[in-house]
């Protein structure tokens, strides 16, 4: 091995992306006795399922889902995971619909609680796969260019279809698997407001609103009565055609948007905008039986773009994504 690599441990498997598919995976690789590291580019667990917290005026601070409002399950495997950490008093159903299911106190920490114990490496961008004598070389960001991080004999990339797709070496078999798939951009907006009584939202019939979700009401609970908290989700066809707009006009939009549905002059504490650039997946990988990708280089694909269809959402799809990835290493 070179003499400079920042890991010196050769791993079974580097799984890049500590999302809900990324941790998952690591967790039951782990669990069977294989030494596994996790790579994440940003500072903290989660990806699409991360939460953000805005600081108010008086010194307090609200704590809001950035991605993934929600989650329900669909299949009997998720739903018993759904039952444990409920059991674990890791999540709720959610207090305006019963059916679906938050964080307890944020939706990143579903994700805190599994990377528990797991060897995670933060702030730490994977630009380069190599193979060098049947082990993989993982070279990630550095201040001067790139480094050898670790060397691994699987690599799981556990990250959207488009960001796999760069990391594939040029000419890999799964290249023209995940070439087409698409994931949809989409514009968020995190809001608090002042006001004394409950405002009476409906965005259904809103052309470029895709739902706004309260925030404060989900969790049963707020830390002051008269402010509320909501995450708007711009369209996605209204949200590919601005991806490039200014943020402060994006953000004008959207907040006049919110301002007329509720039909009144409100008084906002906080605003925060976030681009998401990959979203939803709107189609999904050809020729792929199960939930994950697989080539005979060791390199595995998992996420949630892998195991959609019509009645799942994104998370659970991550999830069994995770599970099933980890099952044929
Ligand atoms: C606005 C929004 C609303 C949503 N609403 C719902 C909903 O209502 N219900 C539902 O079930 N799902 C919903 N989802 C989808 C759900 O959040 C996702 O399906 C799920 O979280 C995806 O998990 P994942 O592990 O597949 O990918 P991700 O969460 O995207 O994880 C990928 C990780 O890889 C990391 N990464 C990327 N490139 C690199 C690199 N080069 N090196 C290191 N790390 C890297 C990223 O930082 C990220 O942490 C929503 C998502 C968004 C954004």
């Amino acid at each position: 091995m070179k003499s400079d690599v920042v890991m010196d441990t050769v791993m079974d498997v580097v799984i890049i992306g500590a999302g809900m598919a990324g941790l998952t995976a690591a967790k039951q690789l782990q669990h069977r006795g294989k030494k596994v590291a996790v790579v994440e580019k940003s500072r903290g667990t989660g990806g699409r399922l991360s939460s953000k917290r805005l600081p108010l005026p008086d010194d307090q601070s609200l704590t809001f889902d950035l991605g993934c409002p929600s989650f329900s399950s669909e299949t009997p495997q998720f739903k018993a995971q759904l039952d444990k950490w409920l059991a674990d008093e890791l999540i709720v159903p959610c207090a305006n619909q019963p059916e679906y299911y938050v964080g307890r106190e944020r939706n990143s920490s579903i994700t805190r609680h599994i990377a528990k114990d797991l060897n995670i490496h933060f702030s730490t961008r994977v630009c380069r796969l190599e193979k060098e004598r049947e082990l993989w070389q993982v070279y990630t960001e550095s201040p001067t260019g790139e480094q050898l991080f670790c060397t691994a004999e699987h690599i799981v990339i556990a990250t959207p279809p488009q960001q796999t797709y760069d990391l594939l070496p040029k000419g890999n078999s799964l290249c023209p698997l995940i070439e087409h798939i698409k994931m949809e951009p989409q514009w968020v907006l995190l809001l608090a407001v002042r006001s004394s009584t409950e405002l009476k939202i409906d965005s259904a019939q809103h052309p470029n609103i895709k739902s706004i979700s309260p925030e404060h009401v989900k969790r049963g609970a707020k830390p002051d009565d008269s402010v509320q908290y909501y995450q708007v989700q711009a369209g996605e066809e209204w949200s590919q055609e601005t991806i490039n707009w200014e943020r402060t006009r994006v953000e004008s939009y959207l907040l006049s948007e919110f301002e007329a549905l509720c039909e009144q002059k409100i008084d906002i504490i906080v605003s925060h905008l976030h681009r998401w650039l990959y979203s939803l997946p709107s189609n999904t990988p050809i020729d792929n039986k199960e939930n994950y990708l697989t080539c005979s280089e060791k390199i595995h694909l998992s996420g949630d773009y892998l195991a959609t269809n019509q009645s799942r959402h994104g998370l659970e799809c991550a999830y069994l994504s995770g599970i099933s990835v980890a099952k044929q290493i």
